[in-house]
């Protein structure tokens, strides 16, 4: 997947080495990610995904743990 094609729904939040895709109707609030990194995704702050906040792949690793799809991601690759 690269950053031109983005799917429909989804919004994109981009850093780099990375972009974080959320798409929210489909999010089940089960917190997986907010726990995985509170720096990197905080539902207190907007916009609530702050992509810089930590390594790409560790974003990477806790969106794999996301149940619903809500979340995902495009690595960007280095030039
Ligand atoms: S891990 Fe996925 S489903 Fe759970 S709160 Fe985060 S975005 Fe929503």
């Amino acid at each position: 997947m690269s950053v031109s094609d983005i799917p429909e729904g989804y919004k994109a939040y981009d850093a780099e080495g990375i972009s974080v895709l959320w798409n929210p109707p489909i999010c089940q609030h089960s917190g997986n990610c907010v726990r995985g990194n509170g720096d990197v995704f905080s539902k207190n702050r907007r916009p609530w995904i702050d992509p810089a906040a930590a390594d790409a792949e560790e974003i990477a690793a806790i969106i794999d743990t996301c149940p619903s799809g809500a979340l995902k991601y495009i690595l960007h690759k280095e030039s």
